[in-house]
């Protein structure tokens, strides 16, 4: 079989294995079942036929999950694991994409040279030379390959450098703690004082055992966003698991207060839908601690952390201000 003829074996295989698992036929899904076809990746084999053992149906979360949607979660909690798994997935698939793309592109064009060079040798050319332009032109392809490799590498190291960004948090691209921790002790360096707000999500376990780890994460980059949006341009950072701190500048207390409590609604008032079934995740919350300190930053990270133990123990999503 010829490797174009093996290619469009398994793309038609990738079709009808979505089309029985009721998946759309989009270029995500595609990308997924094609990779899981050509056997290129054997953890990832390895996982769906876990999950389609005894004729289950895989369903789009799981395919988010391995092609490695959710990958750049910090590695916290129980997902650590399938996390590191979904992100070297995504290498692969990066890796594989590339490289497929490039050899296709080039075998097609290595076959029409070869129909060309035929046709030279039925119009008597010398048969010598015809064939050692196609050893020239299979060198210049394998060269090729090997570029393409090498560019493959290329990419992963990017990846990993983009992945192993220090000071950003993967899954919702805020700052992360140790960048926030910079910035919190330069602003109280620069002003003697510093004022800051710790906010949590309400009950988030829950949202993850109810509808699984790959709802939570989209959860946690919808809150993100919501938060960035209503509070730029002060700062906004991921610093723990469900727990985002920002740092004001100059505002008094009160207008902290103010901001929190306008951000806080505008993430209450969000109609969060699981994507896959529509249904709806019910309402999502934040509690808030608002301190300030002139003694040090740690004390104000302190204090607004008891500030939002005691919005948690009042009942939820509502702000306490310290300060
Ligand atoms: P509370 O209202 O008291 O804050 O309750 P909670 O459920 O929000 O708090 P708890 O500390 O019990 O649980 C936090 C959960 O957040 C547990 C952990 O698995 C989950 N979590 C932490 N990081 C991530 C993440 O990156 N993605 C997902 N999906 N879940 C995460
Ligand atoms: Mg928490
Ligand atoms: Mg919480």
């Amino acid at each position: 079989m010829t490797k174009k003829s093996a290619n469009r074996k398994i793309g038609e295989e990738a079709l009808k294995f979505l089309d029985k698992h009721r998946l759309d036929p989009t270029p995500f899904n595609y990308g997924f079942a094609y990779l899981y076809f050509t056997g290129v990746s054997g953890s990832l084999r390895k996982a769906v036929d876990e999950i389609t053992d005894g004729g289950i149906r895989i369903v789009q979360r799981d395919v988010e999950e391995l092609m490695g949607s959710t990958s750049d979660v910090a590695g916290t909690g129980p997902s650590a694991e399938s996390d590191e798994r979904s992100a070297e997935l995504r290498k692969q698939a990066l890796l594989f994409a590339d490289l497929t793309a490039r050899t296709l592109h080039d075998t097609a064009s290595f076959n029409r040279d070869l129909s060309s060079s035929m046709d030279q040798v039925n119009e008597g050319h010398e048969l010598g030379s015809v064939v050692r332009a196609m050893i020239d032109r299979t060198t210049q392809v394998e060269g090729k390959l090997a570029e393409a490799r090498l560019e493959a590498e290329r990419l992963r190291q990017d990846l990993e450098v983009a992945k192993g960004d220090a000071m950003r948090d993967g899954l919702t691209n805020l700052p992360n703690r140790r960048a926030m921790d910079q910035k919190i002790a330069q602003a109280f360096q620069e002003r003697n004082a510093v004022t800051l707000a710790f906010c949590d999500i309400d009950h988030f376990k829950s949202i993850n055992d109810r509808f699984g780890h790959g709802v939570g994460d989209r959860v946690l980059k919808v809150v993100a966003e919501t938060l960035n949006d209503a509070l730029w341009p002060r700062e906004v950072a991921r610093f723990g698991g469900e727990e985002f701190v920002v740092l004001f500048a100059d505002e008094t207390p009160q207008t902290a207060f103010a901001m929190i409590e306008k951000a806080r609604q505008a993430v209450a008032a969000r109609q969060f839908r699981v994507r896959e079934t529509d249904a709806p995740l019910g309402q999502v919350t934040f509690s808030a601690g608002i301190a300030r300190s002139s003694t040090s930053a740690e004390q104000a990270l302190a204090d607004a952390d008891k500030a939002l133990y005691e919005a948690k123990n009042s009942g939820r999503n509502r702000t306490i201000c310290k300060a």
